[in-house]
């Protein structure tokens, strides 16, 4: 089996299919992009990937353990969403070490693995500031460090770079493909831009009304005759 497999996954809220039948596997160390637009499903979909959200029918699964059985912390899934959601009243450093701390990792070993986090997003400077003291863009770093410093074999971001201005996004989408070659890390990246999808991605896949209506790579799907 692949690293991640959907196998006939369904999400019904009430008489409404956000989701339908979906099949669907990623590679390990893939780069894959929801495409599609708003209410088509993807962050439904994302959502169920990360636990927080359970199928209505099918199976999702991690490694070929079903998520459903996974305690949180084992998932070993890494999240960053569209407003950072930062802890505002810790420092830079502090939100980085968060998932560590949670983690009950030996505080020797916190800092140095702090440390790599926020060099490895050129933030390192910033450690001791509190999240309101910096730009946009570096709290989506933070935030990206904070996703990364737990060495998750798998990261799922929903539209992380959508708040940010045009310049800073297109700068953002090459860190990001750097940390993917780096890291090797699975990334599960929802975006409704497509120039973003096809720069970055090893697949995409289109959604469309709660399916998947097309997967491939950025060529199969754009530059076919
Ligand atoms: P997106 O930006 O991906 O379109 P939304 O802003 O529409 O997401 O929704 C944010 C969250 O609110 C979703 O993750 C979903 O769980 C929840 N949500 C969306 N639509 C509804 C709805 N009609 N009723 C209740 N919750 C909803
Ligand atoms: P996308 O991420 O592609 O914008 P979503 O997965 O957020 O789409 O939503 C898909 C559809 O499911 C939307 O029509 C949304 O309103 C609906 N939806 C999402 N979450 C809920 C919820 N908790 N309750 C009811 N409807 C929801």
């Amino acid at each position: 089996a692949k690293f991640v497999e959907f196998i006939d996954v369904e999400k019904s809220y009430g008489n409404f299919h956000a989701v339908r039948r979906l099949n669907l596997s990623i590679g390990r160390g893939e780069f894959l992009t929801f495409l599609g637009p708003s209410g088509s499903g993807k962050t439904t979909t994302l959502n169920m990937l990360a636990g927080f959200e359970r199928p209505s029918e099918g199976v999702i699964t991690l490694d070929g353990k079903s998520v459903d059985r996974l305690p949180p912390y084992e998932r070993n899934i890494g999240m960053v969403f569209q407003n950072y959601a930062l802890f505002p009243h810790m420092s830079v450093a502090d939100n980085v070490a968060f998932p560590l701390s949670v983690r009950k990792l030996p505080r020797a070993e916190i800092g140095p693995r702090v440390v790599r986090a926020l060099e490895m997003v050129q933030l390192e400077r910033f450690k001791d500031r509190k999240p309101a003291q910096l730009s946009g863009g570096q709290q989506q770093r933070v935030a990206l460090a904070r996703a990364l410093v737990f060495q998750p074999t798998l990261v799922l971001m929903d539209e992380p770079l959508g708040a940010l201005d045009k310049k800073l996004r297109e700068h953002m989408q090459i860190e990001l493909m750097q940390i993917h070659q780096m890291l090797g890390v699975t990334i599960v990246y929802v975006t409704h831009d497509q120039s973003e999808a096809l720069t970055m991605s090893d697949r995409v896949a289109i959604f469309e009304s709660g399916a998947i209506d097309q997967i491939g790579t950025p060529d199969e799907l754009y530059n076919k005759p």
